[in-house]
């Protein structure tokens, strides 16, 4: 790792870290980033070269949407020669959504883009926001001797872990270790160094130009399994004629109940083109369609495998290439291909 002066924007969308209490209603809410900035007095010790953007009205990252994806994508792209790299501040809720998007939104990303936030707000005594900013601006501006990034790819930085964002999910309501990535381990451990884990980190080709792309399309539902499932519901909410894609959140190794009923609605949704992706409701481990006849009947149904994808990637990868194909056969087959490092094939 080399100590070159970096460059580095940091772009501040809301979440706990700046928010603080309003006296009215009790409840936390978000502030401007110069509230977060009088409480670190630490920015001016840094090594590193950071400018800030901020959104205009800070938001509770439950207020994510799409759009706002590609605002991100927008500044990222505009001003990506001038940074080494680019820090995210965001809320906890949906943090693994937007760092999955962003994985598949900027492709071939040559530079790290890291996402990060607290679980206590930067202006209380306790707060994790200080390390998990630190250290993530240290992440960012980290380099090999050649000059290229320890670290080109979206990631999340939360509690001494760095992992690969469309691979986090958020564990913890309460905890300081916030997120994990169940199926694919860290790329870097933050404790007195940083232990890189050079191995797990993607290699772009830094021949070729990042390309961002802006357009999502969300026309998908998660649809969770469960013991007690009702015909007319299902039949309702899947035969939605605007549906273009559905993740299935099956049991275990990607197995359902063997209703005829259920089996006919997939089938019928399948094959007018919806695409059917089966995620396990497990955090760990893969879906294994063929393991079980429960599962081989879905195979049947024309459904797809997500693999060990989280539910966060596999959404935000549908959205994505929804927004670019409109046949689902070209979809279902990148479905099963690893675009940035969100599943690993058997
Ligand atoms: N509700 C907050 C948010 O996601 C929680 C957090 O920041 O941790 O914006």
């Amino acid at each position: 790792m080399s100590n070159i002066l970096n460059k580095v924007l940091l772009i501040y969308t809301g979440g706990t870290i700046g928010m603080d209490i309003n006296p009215d209603t009790n409840a936390l809410e978000p502030l401007d980033f110069n509230h977060l900035f009088e409480h670190m007095p630490e920015f001016h010790y840094l090594k590193t070269d950071i400018e800030v953007r901020q959104f205009s009205t800070p938001i509770d990252s439950s207020d994510m949407s799409p759009l706002i994806w590609a605002q991100l994508v927008n500044i990222i792209a505009t001003e990506y020669a001038n940074y080494d790299g680019f820090i995210i501040l965001h809320g906890t809720d949906t943090m693994a959504y937007t760092a999955s998007a962003l994985s598949f939104m900027l492709e071939n990303l040559t530079k790290p883009v890291i996402l990060t936030g607290s679980q206590l707000p930067i202006g209380q005594l306790r707060t994790d926001g200080k390390e998990n900013l630190l250290t993530s601006i240290e992440l960012a501006s980290a380099h090999h001797a050649d000059g290229t990034p320890m670290v080109p790819e979206v990631c999340i930085y939360f509690s001494g872990h760095l992992l690969r964002g469309n691979r986090s999910t958020k564990q913890n309501a309460d905890g300081f270790d916030a997120f994990d990535s169940f199926n694919y381990p860290h790329l870097c451990d933050a404790g007195v160094n940083f232990d890189f884990h050079d191995h797990n980190i993607l290699t772009p080709d830094y021949s070729r130009p990042m390309i961002p792309h802006t357009q999502m399309d969300s026309r998908s539902i998660v649809f969770s399994l469960f013991p007690g499932l009702q015909e007319d519901i299902v039949r309702h909410v899947l035969g939605s004629p605007q549906l273009r894609s559905i993740i299935m959140r099956t049991f275990g190794s990607g197995n359902a109940p063997q209703d005829l009923w259920l089996m006919k609605i997939l089938t019928e949704a399948s094959e007018r083109g919806v695409i059917i992706v089966n995620i396990s409701q497990c955090v760990s481990g893969r879906v294994e369609m063929a393991r079980y006849d429960a599962g081989f009947q879905l195979k049947n149904a024309g459904i797809i495998s997500g693999y060990d994808s989280t539910v966060e990637a596999a959404v935000t990868k549908l959205m994505y290439l929804q927004a670019r194909y409109s046949d689902a056969t070209t979809i279902r087959s990148l479905m099963n291909q690893s675009i940035a490092g969100e599943i690993s094939l058997p």
